[in-house]
């Protein structure tokens, strides 16, 4: 009789990062002869990669959990494993409170993944495995990734991050930085030009700390950019303490390193930055934001801020709200302040009620989504390149989206399907977040 093949699921919560990873984990099921399910009811092994860096999101993934208990009922073979964050915070707690669970495998330990697979379908059917230890030399080196799509690729280059926020927990779950060989990054990116892909982003907790012997971040882009066949060069995430002007002036200097700058701020407030021990003040970061516009030609700028963080008055907070109206971000992330255990500031006294928290994120939402409609508006008229990525996802028959350099995102009605294609569109109109375009001429 012909031996089924076997078809797993992943279900990916949290940062680019953990998205990397979970194509990573999917390239190795493929070296052991698994198949991408259709579907969480066609699979033999569900993979729930997981994120800690808010308590939402780990609610989220526990109540997932429970629904799985379906599944099993129906399928008694089928495995189910945590992989991410919560694999090393929760490891206890995952296998003593949710049965459906077999296996815990943290983010420096997905090489033990066929391992830890033999040993269930070898009798050991009824066992439980747990595997969430740091490894910091762990780059998996030669392990390529399996990945979503055929024209944009992410690419880590580093691992870990020494900074210890106070707010966050990923120092804890994903151990010490280490960067990748800039040799072992440039081959992966060429094996991916063989196979059509246009544009990468070159991931890491904190990408301006990276190094190779004597090249440092702004160095890699540039050996980036020098490659045939790459057209788009995106990197996340940034901090601001170590961004250089030289990495600025690389950004300027090479046209396909993206005039896309994602830079966290997170309060606008020297008291609360000293608090959250971003080691950075308000003012270095206005200056980093100056050069930025001086030298890169209209850059894309983004940042992630935290709203409600403890000790924030409101003096602080219309700190935060002044640099918004100064930067004029074309886009924030905004965020309310989430304790998470095992940081420096779980300690620090809570001076915000929830709905207190709440008004501020809304009120700074409103402020940035006026900022980000005038600076979409000023792109009306003009002709953007933009990597189409497909259907828009509410999308009406014949609708289609894409990215500008500057990462908006561009909807346009078009006949054809032109996914992973740069295509040029004139930009006929900004709603809300979002630009809408017409396909003016193909450039690829
Ligand atoms: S730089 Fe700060 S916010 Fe980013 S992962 Fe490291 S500790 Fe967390």
């Amino acid at each position: 009789m012909e031996k089924k093949t076997k078809k797993y699921y992943i279900e990916t919560y949290g940062c680019q990062m953990n998205k990397y990873d979970s194509e990573l984990v999917a390239g190795i099921l493929g070296k052991q002869g698994f198949e991408e399910a259709n579907s969480l009811d066609d699979s033999d092994l569900i993979l729930v990669n997981t994120c800690s860096v808010r308590q939402h999101a780990e609610n989220r993934v526990l109540g997932r959990l429970d629904a799985f208990q379906q599944l099993k009922q129906k399928n008694p073979d089928l495995k189910i494993g945590v992989l991410g964050c919560m694999a090393i915070r929760l490891q206890d707690q995952l296998l003593r409170q949710k049965s459906v669970v077999n296996f815990v495998l943290g983010p420096d330990n997905y090489r033990s993944l066929p391992d830890v697979l033999a040993k269930l379908s070898n009798g050991e059917r009824q066992s439980r495995f747990s595997l969430a230890e740091f490894n910091n030399h762990e780059i998996y080196s030669e392990l390529y990734p399996n990945r979503a799509t055929g024209f944009s690729a992410w690419v880590a280059i580093m691992r870990g991050c020494n900074n210890f926020c106070s707010y966050c927990i990923v120092p804890y779950l994903r151990g010490r930085e280490r960067s990748r060989p800039a040799k072992e990054i440039v081959a992966e990116i060429e094996k991916l030009v063989d196979e059509g892909f246009l544009e990468v982003t070159l991931l890491g907790q904190n990408v301006n700390s990276y190094h190779d012997e004597n090249h440092d971040f702004a160095d890699l882009i540039a050996m980036v950019a020098e490659l045939p066949g790459i057209e788009r060069i995106r990197f996340a995430t940034s901090h601001p303490k170590d961004l250089s002007l030289k990495l600025i002036d690389a950004m300027a200097d090479h046209p396909k390193v993206c005039n896309h700058l994602h830079l966290p701020v997170q309060s606008g407030s020297d008291n609360i930055l000293r608090l959250m021990n971003r080691n950075y003040t308000r003012s270095h970061y206005l200056k980093l934001i100056d050069a930025a516009r001086s030298r890169i030609n209209n850059p894309g700028l983004y940042t992630d801020i935290i709203v409600g963080f403890p000790g924030e008055t409101e003096q602080d907070f219309q700190d935060t709200v002044d640099l918004v109206q100064r930067v004029e971000f074309d886009g924030a992330f905004v965020f309310k302040y989430s304790p998470r255990e095992g940081t420096a500031a779980y300690q620090y006294k809570e001076n915000l009620t929830e709905q207190e928290k709440v008004a501020r994120l809304q009120y700074l939402n409103q402020i940035q989504d006026a900022i980000t409609l005038k600076r979409n508006r000023e792109l009306v008229g003009q002709t953007q390149k933009i990597l189409v990525e497909g259907r828009s996802r509410k999308a009406k028959p014949n609708q289609y989206m894409g990215r500008t350099d500057s990462n908006k995102i561009v909807v346009f009605n078009s006949d054809n399907n032109y996914k992973g294609l740069l295509k040029e569109v004139q930009i006929i109109a900004a709603e809300g977040r979002t630009l809408f375009g017409e396909i003016s001429q193909g450039v690829r």
